[in-house]
């Protein structure tokens, strides 16, 4: 037993869970790390983007421009189309057939 617990981890899970109910129209929004430099440090996982984003109330940059302060479980919403067009692009570049 540790007693020097993960404290940012803990706080994040204690203190701001997902909103469950969620608006029709939301859409799961891929952030972009360097879009995002008032909350993101190199080596730091979107995903802690967004907990970070969710904790303090900041917003944050989609790929396609949007922003929003995330409030949702990314995994119960359809995900933003041209969010994901522009990840594919990004991550596949010119291979269609990802
Ligand atoms: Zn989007």
């Amino acid at each position: 037993m540790t007693t020097t617990p993960d404290t940012l981890t803990v706080a994040i899970e204690d203190l701001n869970p997902y909103e469950q109910e969620v608006p029709p129209n939301s859409r799961a929004h891929i952030i972009n790390p360097p879009m995002n430099t008032h909350i993101w440090e190199p080596g730091m996982e979107t995903q802690e983007i967004a907990d970070i984003a969710r904790l303090t109330g900041q917003e944050v940059v989609a790929l396609c421009g949007h922003r929003w302060v995330p409030k949702h479980d990314p995994a119960a919403l359809d995900v933003c189309e041209t969010c994901l067009a522009l990840a594919h692009q990004m991550i596949g570049g010119t291979d269609d057939h990802a």
